[in-house]
């Protein structure tokens, strides 16, 4: 499997993907709002772009479709909730089901409600496992709730899904949002080591060739993956004083993204 992480410079951060099959040159489109950029990638590689998948149906992962099957004849892949939500959906995916790219990639879609209610993940099976997960889980951070989520789905796509794939799973996600993540890590946990030492590094990278973390790493410097930590809830006590002694991990979770939001 080749991945290319395409970086749109736009205003939102997003990031686009093609994963190709190495041995037939066969690649599918992650959410390819800057289709311009996706098909230039594709074209330089001398990739056939065959399918398109939309992590979720927002505007800045949905917008470059059209265009994209108007240039290529993609097929077009979503949750099958979002059929209503996303225009020309040619296959409706569901918890467990393969898409398969080429002769050498299957990729394993994972239903991460959250976000949206009709959210997809797909976790690249293969001796390096990767996570293409959209809005849900960023570098350092976890999706909002504002249009169209629930914080208790996405405190559960975390817990039951994200954090038991395997530590070395490299972490593709939606957009670029790592360097202000991380200063709400450090906002939250001041005593962090990684996320200190990383958080300069980061502000100065090459968004164009942007770290890829693993999930060993998350569980280090995203707050979201840290909610046993005392540091953690001896800081969340201070903003909210009613705080139990030994609070659950979903209540740190939920306290957490509340106060993300205002942040
Ligand atoms: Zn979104
Ligand atoms: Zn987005």
């Amino acid at each position: 499997m080749i991945v290319e992480q395409i970086w749109t410079a736009n205003s939102g951060r997003n990031f686009n993907y093609l994963i190709a099959c190495e041995h037939t040159g066969e690649a599918l489109a992650i959410d390819p709002l800057d289709h311009e950029k996706c098909l230039a990638a594709a074209k330089a590689k001398g990739w056939a772009i065959r399918q398109i998948l939309n992590t979720h149906e927002h505007r800045d992962h949905t917008g470059g479709n059209a265009q994209m099957v108007a240039a290529t004849g993609a097929k077009l892949l979503a949750h099958a909730k979002a059929k209503d939500k996303i225009e020309g959906i040619d296959r409706g995916l569901a918890a467990g089901d393969v898409i398969t790219v080429g002769k050498t990639v299957e990729l394993l879609c994972l239903d991460t409600p959250g976000h949206t209610m009709s959210h997809i993940c797909v976790k690249a099976q293969g001796d390096r496992p990767a996570l293409f997960c959209g809005d849900t889980l960023f570098n350092a951070g976890a999706g909002n709730c504002h249009h169209g989520g629930h914080p208790n789905e996405l405190y559960n796509s975390f817990a039951a899904q994200l954090a038991r794939l395997p530590d070395e799973t490299l972490i593709y996600p939606g957009h670029d949002y790592i360097a202000r993540n991380l200063s709400f890590t450090l906002d939250r946990e001041p005593d962090n080591a990684a996320a200190t030492a990383l958080l300069p590094k980061v502000e100065k990278q090459d968004t164009a060739k942007a770290l890829v973390t693993t999930l060993r790493q998350e569980k280090e410097i995203n707050t979201f993956f840290r909610l046993s930590s005392p540091s953690v809830i001896a800081r969340l006590r201070e903003a909210f004083p009613d705080l139990p002694d030994r609070p659950d991990e979903k209540t740190v979770f939920l306290k957490l993204r509340e106060l993300r939001n205002k942040w």
